[in-house]
């Protein structure tokens, strides 16, 4: 007696009433080790008991649906980790058992793909409408972290497929056209052709059950008369074959009949066009092998021209590799011909699944992650430069995404990067959603409005007319749509104020100056605001109101005084922006540069004088408030300031020189040269430089840092 017939004679119950498990354990000793096959055997014991006294609609024991979702899996080989997580894929969701008990029983690994499995079950597919179906497809892929939990969910809607003949009308048409809406898209994006295929003629059966007793009616018919003439042509290919002593396997290929179906309503085709081809498949061991068949059967009949495609030189995006070619047969029928090596016809079938088949001598080290894209770099591999990059983009996209998917409560799906929150979330439906939000649920919790959503879960937005964004929101939205909406709504509502607070702001500054509003009047003003290239007086004070445009510095502009009554014009004076018309110098204490944080001073009699941040002088300016004002760099300025460095440097001749020369070989002029201090071993000195911007000086810093005669270098605020 064999290892798994022994073992299913020991397992409690389970030899009198198989529930498939023979079947299963067979397929399993032709690949799998004894050892693994016992740990399958004892998740089955362990899901049999879950799941007593519980039927399929089928009246069978429940057990015998996991043990076929299995089943599927093994003929694909797949490792037993998939096995077993097929086997108890439904304990969670609907017996007793406990993930804690899988994870005790089988592992951690079992325990995450039954958990993944029941998370896909836990989602629910409404609504009907084509982009809606493929933002679901890609939630599903979104929400595994593991290839396998769709590849048992998969073999999970097979199953169901298979027996759906027990359900009520209803149910069946919106299972079927969930199945050809969301399964057998993702099977084919998979490369899984055996699953796609039956997904698909299943799902046609149950969707459009008239059109598919029609059609396979006819089909049989034809079948009927096609079967000699297949098995007259295998024949004459075999022994064509044998006699070049080419070893070469031929099987008559039927055509699924959803392929078709789709090929007669999508090209307007007749029954007879579509259904008289006679298709066949030689599988050869090696690659030279397909094209010396090629060769011979292209010397048996005439091949059509314009039908060969080499799809093992250039394989399809799936990674689907094949030559294909059609002949003219006896009384010129068509034969399409399919010819490819057996690891290509394992790839053709099983898709990425063929990475996670059972190999007993392959390390099982690989991240399930890492399988996913060993097999997307083998497409991409197989493709090489191609066109297909950027359906392989989206493969990966699809696999590894970097989006998640949430409904909205009418089951509509929203795309949202990873992070989201409720309020990016509002923001996505509408932005007058977003702008009016006070509350969110999710899966109709009440959660704060900054909680981050997941894939698949269900929020509702909760708004009240007369609601306001919240700047604060700005802290955790993710979104562009959310932060543009939020910032645009702040903007509006400080829009009104701001012009209010500019105004007063410049009459204040004017009634310094022994002016006013009303007195610079109104002609003054409009000219004024040509000269500054503004729209209108509003802009104006809206600028002044918000801080970009300073009042005192307006007010003098308007008055037309500069300091000590002129205004000067050069470019010098422009490089602070909000300066127009006012004499700018920078402060010699501590010598700002461009792209310095800096501060205005408004002196009397010396105009403007720009102090960096960390000056030691604003503490004493800071006591006059209102003569600071804020002030930035203006963009693109090409300018030099002066800077000012001080080095430490051993007390060695020539070393001054040696400083002196690199400051000059890094494009930069030396104004002054100063002595600080003098130890016994260094020297302290003081440059004053001319530079570019902070950029230009670290540069210089950088340089002189790195002179072998050079203990430090710094730049201070004096
Ligand atoms: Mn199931």
């Amino acid at each position: 007696m064999d290892y798994a017939a022994n073992l299913l004679s020991k397992l409690p119950g389970a030899s009198k009433r198989d529930h498939g498990l023979r079947h299963l354990l067979d397929t399993l000793a032709s690949y799998l080790p004894d050892t693994k096959i016992k740990q399958v055997a004892d998740a089955y014991t362990f899901g049999a008991a879950a799941h007593k006294g519980q039927t399929r609609k089928t009246g069978e024991p429940y057990i015998t649906h996991p043990v076929a979702v299995a089943q599927e899996l093994a003929d694909m080989r797949l490792d037993s980790e998939a096995i077993m997580a097929a086997i108890l894929h439904d304990t969670v969701e609907d017996t007793d058992a406990t993930l804690e008990e899988i994870t005790e029983q089988f592992g951690g690994e079992v325990a995450l793909l039954v958990d993944g499995v029941s998370k896909l079950d836990q989602i629910k597919f409404h609504s009907r409408a084509e982009a809606q179906a493929e933002s679901f497809r890609k939630m599903m892929l979104a929400m595994i972290e593991d290839i396998r939990v769709i590849l048992v969910k998969l073999a999970d809607r097979l199953h169901n497929m298979q027996t759906l003949g027990a359900m009520p009308v209803e149910k069946k048409r919106r299972i079927a056209r969930e199945t050809l809406d969301i399964y057998a898209p993702i099977a084919n994006r998979l490369g899984i052709n055996r699953l796609k295929v039956e997904l698909e003629d299943l799902g046609f059966r149950y969707l459009y059950p008239m059109r598919y007793r029609v059609l396979s009616k006819a089909l049989k018919k034809s079948k009927g008369n096609q079967r000699q003439i297949v098995k007259r042509i295998s024949e004459e290919f075999r022994n064509a074959m044998t006699e070049e002593g080419l070893d070469a396997e031929v099987i008559g290929r039927e055509k699924h009949l959803y392929s078709i179906y789709k090929k007669m309503a999508e090209k307007k085709r007749l029954l007879s066009d579509v259904v008289d081809v006679y298709g066949f498949r030689i599988i050869v061991k090696d690659v030279s092998t397909c094209y010396q068949v090629l060769g011979l059967v292209h010397g048996l009949y005439k091949p059509m021209p314009g039908r060969f495609k080499d799809y093992i030189a250039i394989p399809r995006v799936n990674g689907y590799q094949s030559l294909h070619t059609t002949l003219f047969g006896p009384k010129s029928m068509p034969l399409e011909v399919q010819i490819r090596t057996q690891n290509m016809d394992r790839v053709a079938e099983s898709g990425v699944a063929s990475h996670w088949q059972y190999k007993a001598d392959s390390p099982i080290d690989a991240t399930p992650q890492r399988r996913a894209r060993e097999w997307l770099s083998n497409l991409a591999e197989l493709q090489g430069s191609g066109s297909s990059e950027e359906f392989l983009e989206s493969v990966k996209v699809d696999l590894f995404p970097d989006r998640i998917y949430v409904f909205t409560p009418k089951g509509d799906i929203i795309p949202l990067p990873k992070g989201a929150t409720t309020v990016d979330f509002a923001y996505a439906v509408h932005t007058d959603v977003g702008n009016r939000t006070v509350a969110a649920k999710i899966d109709r919790s009440l959660v704060p409005l900054r909680t981050q959503l997941a894939n698949g879960q269900t929020v509702e937005i909760i708004k009240r007319r007369g609601a306001k964004p919240n700047p604060n929101w700005l802290t955790f939205a993710r979104t562009a749509k959310a932060r543009t909406a939020i910032r645009q709504h702040m903007r509006n509502l400080r829009k009104g104020e701001s012009v209010d607070l500019g105004k007063r702001l410049l009459d204040r500054s004017l009634k310094d100056l022994g002016s006013s509003l009303r007195k610079v009047g109104k002609l003054r003003m409009s000219a004024a605001i040509e000269e500054l290239g503004l729209k209108d007086t509003a802009q104006l004070f809206e600028q002044l109101g918000l801080g970009e445009r300073i009042a005192p510095l307006t007010a003098r502009f308007l008055l037309g005084v500069g300091e000590d009554g002129d205004v000067t014009n050069e470019p010098a004076n422009l490089v602070i922006a909000g300066t127009e018309g006012m004499v700018v110098s920078y402060a010699k204490c501590c010598y700002p540069i461009q792209g310095d944080d800096v501060m205005g001073y408004l002196s009397s009699g010396r105009g403007v004088i720009i102090h960096r941040n960390c000056c030691g002088n604003l503490i004493n300016f800071r006591k006059q408030p209102e003569k600071w004002i804020a002030v930035s760099w203006e963009k693109d300025i090409n300018l030099e300031f002066s800077s000012q460095i001080q080095t430490d440097t051993l007390n060695k001749p020539g070393v001054l020189a040696e400083v002196a020369a690199t400051i000059a070989d890094g494009g930069s002029n030396i104004e002054q040269v100063e002595v600080l201090g003098r130890h016994e071993d260094c020297s302290m000195l003081s440059f004053i430089i001319q530079v570019r911007d902070r950029n230009h000086l670290a540069q210089i810093m950088r340089d002189v840092r790195k002179m072998s005669n050079v203990i430090r270098v710094s730049r201070d605020c004096a």
